[in-house]
C-alpha cells in the first residue's frame, strides 16, 4: 500500500503552484496508465493532483484553420468529433486503433502523450531497468525484446513509446502548449518526446513543473489520402509491433507532399522528413514507397527477438502507403497485411 495525499488543482495556475511545490507529486486525469504504474509500485507519488475538472476539455478553432484540443478532451471523444472525422481522418484512425473503448473514454488528450512504455521489465519492480531505476541496468537487452525499439535505441535503454495517437500526432506535425511558472510555451511535436540516450528515464522535454494544456494541430489534415495502420499480435486490445501513419497530397499520379511516421519502433514516434522528400515529385508507386521506407527505416537495428520488425515495418510502410494513395474512406478489414 503506497501512501499518498490527494489535492484538487481549482485552475491551471493552481496545478502549475501545487506541482511545483513537491517534486514527489503527480497529476491525475483518467488515470489509466498511472494507477496501473502505482499498483505495480512502479510510481509512488507523494501526492496526487487531481486536475479532471479543470477547464481544458474543449476543441475550438484557431485563427489559421487549425484545432486547439484542450489536454483533459478524452480520448473517445476527441476520435468522434466531428471536426476531427472529417477533417483529420488520421487521428481518428489511430486513436480507435489504441486500447479499448472503455479505456479510451477515461483517457484524456494530455495523459496519452505522457503514458509511459509497456516495457515488462519496467513493470516488474524485481528486475533490473534503467528507466525505472537510473544505473541499475538493461534486462531488456539481452532478455525477452519482441516488443522493443529498433531504431533510435541506446545502450540504457531500448524501450518503445505505446501510443497510437502521437504516432498521427507526429505526422500531422502538431504542437504542445504547455504552462508552467514562467507562462505557456509551445512544443513541436518532434521535440516533445525524447530518444533514451543516456537519460532513459526522461521521456519527454515537458519539465518537472509544467502540464500540457493543449495540443494545436495546423489546418493540414491530408484528409482525402490518409492511412493508419496497426500491426498487432491480435486485432483489439494489443500494442502495436509496427503502426504506420502515413498522409499523402497527390497531383494526379505524383506525389505533391508526404507525412510519415512509425509506431511501436522508437522510444518516440519515428519521422524523418528526409523519408517524406525522397517521395516528393514522384509517382505514387511501389517503387517509391518502397524508396521511402529504406530512407526511413536506415540504421534499423534488431535484438535476439525483434529482428523481425525490420522487414514488417517496411512491408507495412508500402502498404499504408499504398492505402493512402487508394484514398478514403478506408475499410478497416482493408488493412491486414497478407
Ligand atoms: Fe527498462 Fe528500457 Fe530496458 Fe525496458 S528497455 S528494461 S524500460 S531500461
Amino acid at each position: 500500500m503506497i501512501n499518498f495525499q490527494y489535492a484538487r488543482a481549482t485552475d491551471v495556475s493552481d496545478a502549475v503552484r501545487q506541482i511545483a511545490a513537491d517534486p514527489g507529486a503527480k497529476f491525475i486525469a483518467g488515470g489509466t496508465n498511472l494507477l496501473d504504474l502505482m499498483k505495480e509500485e512502479v510510481e509512488r507519488p507523494t501526492r496526487l493532483i487531481d486536475i479532471s475538472r479543470l477547464p481544458l476539455k474543449t476543441v475550438d478553432e484557431t485563427k489559421d484553420g487549425g484545432l486547439r484540443i484542450g489536454a483533459l478532451v478524452p480520448n473517445s471523444d476527441l476520435a468522434w468529433h466531428p471536426k476531427i472525422e472529417q477533417c483529420y481522418p488520421l487521428l481518428s484512425s489511430a486513436i480507435l486503433a489504441g486500447a479499448s473503448a472503455q479505456l479510451r473514454n477515461m483517457a484524456s488528450t494530455g495523459g496519452n502523450l505522457l503514458q509511459r512504455t509497456r516495457c515488462y521489465y519496467f513493470y516488474d519492480t524485481a528486475t533490473p531497468c534503467n528507466k525505472r531505476e537510473p544505473g541499475s541496468g538493461c534486462s531488456a537487452i539481452n532478455g525477452v525484446n519482441r516488443m522493443h525499439a529498433i531504431l533510435g535505441t541506446s545502450e540504457a535503454c531500448i524501450a518503445v513509446h505505446p501510443s497510437d495517437m502521437c504516432v498521427a500526432l507526429a505526422a500531422l506535425e502538431a504542437k504542445v502548449h504547455v504552462a508552467g511558472p514562467a507562462g505557456e510555451r509551445v512544443v513541436a511535436f518532434a521535440d516533445f518526446h525524447r530518444l533514451p540516450g543516456d537519460t532513459p528515464q526522461r521521456d519527454s522535454n515537458l519539465r518537472p513543473d509544467e502540464i500540457v494544456v493543449a495540443v494545436e494541430l495546423p489546418a493540414r489534415g491530408f484528409a482525402a489520402n490518409y492511412s493508419y495502420l496497426k500491426i498487432r499480435d491480435r486485432l483489439s486490445y494489443a500494442f502495436a509491433l509496427v503502426s504506420v501513419a502515413a498522409g499523402l497530397e497527390l497531383d494526379g499520379e505524383r506525389i505533391k507532399d508526404a507525412r510519415l511516421a512509425l509506431g511501436g519502433v522508437a522510444h518516440k514516434p519515428w519521422r524523418d522528413p528526409e523519408a517524406e522528400a525522397a517521395v516528393c515529385g514522384q509517382a505514387a508507386n511501389p517503387a517509391s514507397f518502397e524508396r521511402a521506407a529504406g530512407v526511413l527505416l536506415r540504421g534499423a537495428k534488431g535484438f535476439s527477438h525483434n529482428t523481425f520488425k525490420i522487414d514488417l515495418a517496411r512491408r507495412a510502410i508500402v502498404r499504408a502507403l499504398t492505402q493512402a494513395a487508394r484514398g478514403t474512406p478506408q475499410s478497416q478489414s482493408d488493412k491486414k497485411i497478407r
